[in-house]
């Protein structure tokens, strides 16, 4: 099946080679593989007996073959089940052998090629009767109980490295949460507010208080006049309030532009919602006081007529880059000529290093009708757990993240919505202080990664530090995050986590500084025993 190779690929003209977000996952090996499925995709349906054609050219089988095994066939080729409606819509009901194997080999990626290409194999070689034996003597009546969507992301890698910082006992510099307390005056006020029985829902898109408390805190922070009544919906933590938005804008073959790498949510949250990420890379800085940039153009071609919205997130997770005006004009620009919504993440709005200025993408002009910004409490106060975060849109945006809101979570903690309140009220001096108390700790941090080895990119916002790790001479991040927590005792995030190329974040590792200077120092440490290998 690998005897065809790139270019011999024009042989089946039209099809051309699928794209890298097709072929990516199949490696070099199977480019016949992929000619199908993109001779497929292209033509869609109507096309199917002319794809059909193109296989019998290579493999000699009877146009229409293909096609003869049905649904309830399907497990057979086990755990591949029969593709999502984003493989599947695209051939009709008459493939569901095709967009298996597609299954099969998109799932199991390169490493199961093997036995995904023996059933390409098997169907190309034998003759219907022979195949209809195969078929009864495999359990194929099976059900598929998951939905298709699932199998295409796996679990948080963020949050899986805790429960492994855990497992070993290593200091857990991996997800982002700060190891210290919260301020005093908003715990007390959480405690007023379950004392003052604060028991039952809150009004489902946020409580009265906490909303005028954001649309004050708008425009005193960024001169953006919000209505609390109609424009912000209160959700569970900012990561409820992507998703919300996500799917109350998002329809089947929307595409969604994001930076590259990214917080590895948003791959997920495009899944859910039926949209396609189309990413645009941010490229490291050259010099070691230099910024990540991405490539203008390389932006604008991510727009066309499908293009929703982008993501935005100033300050940065996982780069710590943040957005200069000019960068920001210039994706306004995009967003308006095609139409574009910009939905913003916010959530590290307050920490900020070296004169950076954060600037919200609501307040440039042109943007504030078709801008969703997302924030919430857990960055700035330092309460991840409580789980208040929140989007202020324009009205009809927000009817629409209200009713997806109300229907997955119906409402965000009413006390706790009560003590954000409280926390937006706090003076400008205690987002002074948070902003230093993180300088100093990446001030502490750095350093002691710059002497255990890793090449490190100096962030200007948010928590994290990204590192090269090239100079240990691991396989890849993933190999090196293992070792790390496990031999070293230091718990960080493979690069990897925030590429959808695995390969891209392959030399890169995120190490989060939301802890204790003593944390930092025991990390710092641990990470000495690396010099030593
Ligand atoms: N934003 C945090 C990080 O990147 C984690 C957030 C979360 O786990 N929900 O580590």
């Amino acid at each position: 099946m690998y005897s065809l190779r790139g270019a011999e690929a024009p042989l089946f003209h039209g099809a051309a080679c699928g794209g890298s977000d097709e072929g990516g996952y199949f490696g070099a090996k199977a480019p016949v593989f992929f000619i199908f499925y993109a001779a497929l995709k292209r033509r869609s349906s109507t096309v199917l007996p002319a794809a059909g054609q193109t296989e019998a050219g290579i493999s000699g089988l009877k146009p229409g073959f293909f096609y003869s095994l049905r649904g309830a066939e399907a497990p057979l080729f086990q755990g591949a089940a029969c593709g999502g409606p984003d493989e599947g819509g695209h051939f009709g009901a008459k493939a569901p052998v095709f967009c298996t194997l597609y299954a099969a080999l998109k799932r199991r990626s390169s490493m199961a090629l093997p036995a995904a290409c023996q059933i390409l194999y098997v169907l190309s070689c034998a003759n219907l009767p022979a195949m209809a034996d195969v078929i009864s003597s495999a359990s194929i009546h099976e059900k598929h109980f998951l939905s298709d969507k699932v199998s295409q992301f796996t679990e948080s890698v963020i949050r899986e490295m805790t429960r492994r910082a855990m497992l070993y006992g290593a200091v857990n510099l991996a997800q982002g949460f700060p190891d210290f307390s919260a301020p005093a005056e908003i715990k007390a006020a959480a405690r007023a507010a379950i004392d003052g029985d604060v028991n039952q829902y809150a009004i489902t898109w946020g409580a009265k208080n906490l909303r005028n408390a954001i649309a004050r805190q708008m425009g005193v922070w960024q001169g953006i006049a919000v209505d609390p009544e109609k424009e912000i919906t209160v959700c569970c933590g900012s990561t409820e309030a992507m998703i919300s938005t996500l799917l109350a804008v998002c329809n089947a073959g929307d595409e969604v532009v994001i930076f590259e790498p990214f917080y590895e949510n948003y791959g997920p949250d495009s899944v859910l919602s039926g949209a396609r990420p189309r990413f645009v890379k941010l490229r490291p800085p050259a010099s070691e006081n230099g910024e990540w940039t991405f490539d203008e153009k390389e932006l604008r071609a991510a727009f066309d007529k499908h293009t929703k919205a982008i993501i935005l997130n100033t300050p940065n997770n996982p780069t710590g880059k943040v957005f200069t005006r000019a960068e920001l004009e210039l994706i306004r620009d995009l967003c308006i000529e095609f139409d574009v919504l910009a939905i913003t993440d916010e959530i590290y709005e307050h920490i900020l290093y070296d004169g950076t200025e954060h600037i919200s993408m609501a307040s440039l002009e042109g943007m504030r009708e078709r801008t969703v910004t997302i924030n919430g409490m857990s960055k700035t106060y330092s309460v991840t757990g409580w789980r208040v975060g929140w989007a202020v849109a324009p009205e009809k945006i927000t009817n629409a993240i209200r009713k997806v809101h109300d229907f997955l979570t119906v409402g965000a903690p009413a006390p706790l919505q009560e003590a954000g309140a409280a926390a937006l009220g706090l003076p400008a001096e205690y987002y002074a202080k948070l902003a230093e108390g993180y300088r100093v700790r990446r001030d502490h941090l750095m350093p002691a990664l710059e002497s255990a080895g890793f090449k490190c990119f100096r962030p200007r916002g948010a928590y994290y530090v990204m590192t090269d790790i090239s100079g240990f001479g691991f396989e890849d991040d993933v190999e090196f995050t293992k070792y790390l927590v496990k031999e070293i005792g230091v718990a960080a995030v493979p690069g990897s986590s925030f590429y959808r190329d695995a390969r891209d974040g392959a030399r890169q590792v995120r190490f989060a500084f939301c802890k204790k200077l003593e944390t930092l120092d025991a990390a710092a440490e641990k990470l000495g025993k690396l010099r030593a290998r």
